[in-house]
């Protein structure tokens, strides 16, 4: 089967396309700055890269680009070649646990999240819509999110807030990356042949977040109501004290959103370090003698060690820690400083097997209480493996 798995943003619209149950890439790409001017697509094929600007006036001149492009290239011969497609929705309430079809239903169910998700559920519908005006006859699938923690327990995602926050708004952690935790967990299940693991899985890239899963389901994971908590981020502040806000607001003048905004977009890695929110910069800033790279790294990794001792201890004992994303696949230095700050589990790292990024690795030494994986994600594939379970 050839199904195409979409991200769509605001202004921009990645795919890729496999062949499954092959799990072939075919080929794979990006829309960028859709209806903002100067925009541009890229795309990959065959290991080349090709870079096209056109007008992208919506999503819907994307959409007819891409299915030009598939043709094209003789990806497929017609329409009908296409047997599905799988698009990333961020959030899905409690309305979903699992990857679903889309019907009328569907949008009218997502069209009431969207309060929940301001900024990032209109762009996948709008992602949706222009597929299924396209492209009415190929079966579509929202993958969420969210889905994967709805199952956590009341003790975990409740807040210590007024009950009724919960009963009237639906206050309460939802948690987020969950198509990238469950691919971790699935391959890393497979591969040990166990659907019975613990694992804490530490998803580190621009967004992270960790979540504790005990055979398949979700214990608890460190992203909230939103994706601000929890860990430090590129440039999230993870979790703070909220009544930083109102303070903030009075000495800067500034209005609830303007802090909000800070706190998404100008802390965490780029916050602290004031140099910038890529752990590549932060890591040539630490060489450089850079004080404060180093503070906002080291501050990191104290966060993300303390969440594992955490979610080792709601597990009962971890069988297994896999590091996943950017800074989790590729930086070697985080993950050997975040392993040290461990210890007391009795994890110890393989020095030799950490100089590692990108692959698939036990990273751990033969004495260590609990393995370490490096598992490289593939939200993309999980998308089109569950357009591939729901339509076949
Ligand atoms: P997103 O959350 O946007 O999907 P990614 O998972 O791609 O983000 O992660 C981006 C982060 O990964 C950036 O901080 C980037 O610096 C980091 N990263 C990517 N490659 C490397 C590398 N080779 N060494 C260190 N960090 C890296």
């Amino acid at each position: 089967m050839k199904l195409l798995s979409v991200n769509a943003g605001s202004s921009s619209l990645k795919f890729t396309l496999f062949e499954l149950p092959e799990k072939k890439e075919l080929i794979s790409g990006t829309f960028e700055k859709i209806g903002i001017g100067n925009s541009f697509y890229t795309i990959k094929l065959n290991g080349e890269k090709i870079k096209r600007e056109v007008d992208l006036k919506d999503h819907g001149v994307a959409v007819n680009y891409l299915i030009e492009e598939l043709t094209n290239n003789k990806i497929i011969d017609s329409l009908d070649d296409l047997d599905g497609i799988g698009h990333r929705v961020v959030h899905g309430g409690t309305y979903y646990n699992q990857s679903v079809i889309i019907d009328d239903k569907f949008m009218e169910v997502i069209n009431s999240l969207i309060d929940l998700a301001p900024i990032h559920n209109p762009a996948n519908i709008t992602g949706i819509k222009a597929f299924r005006d396209a492209l009415p006859n190929v079966p579509q699938i929202a993958v969420f999110d969210t889905a994967f923690h709805q199952t956590m327990e009341k003790t975990e995602y409740l807040y210590a807030v007024p009950y009724e926050w919960y009963e009237k708004y639906g206050v309460r952690k939802y948690g987020f990356h969950g198509t990238s935790h469950r691919y971790i967990n699935k391959t890393i299940s497979e591969y040990l042949g166990r659907d019975d693991l613990k694992v804490i899985s530490c998803h580190l890239g621009n967004g992270s977040s960790l979540c504790a899963i005990n055979a398949g389901k979700v214990v608890d994971t460190s992203m909230g109501f939103t994706p601000l908590t929890g860990l430090i981020m590129g440039t999230r502040s993870g979790d703070v004290d909220p009544s930083i806000i109102p303070f903030i607001m009075d000495k800067e003048n500034k209005t609830c959103d303007q802090v909000l905004n800070d706190l998404n977009k100008k802390s965490g890695l780029l916050g602290i370090s004031g140099v910038s929110s890529d752990s590549r910069d932060i890591e040539e800033g630490i060489e450089n003698g850079n004080e404060r790279c180093a503070l906002a790294n080291e501050m990191l990794c104290r966060k993300v060690a303390n969440y594992i001792a955490m979610y080792n201890n709601m597990l009962g004992g971890a069988d297994v820690i896999t590091f996943t994303a950017g800074i989790g696949e590729n930086s070697i230095d985080t993950r050997k400083r975040i392993i040290e700050l461990v210890e007391s589990l009795g994890v110890k790292l393989d020095a030799e097997k950490n100089d590692v990024r990108g692959k698939f690795t036990l990273i751990s030494s033969d004495d260590s209480k609990i393995p370490v994986y490096v598992v490289p994600t593939n939200e993309e594939l999980m998308i089109a493996m569950d357009t591939y379970e729901l339509i076949k």
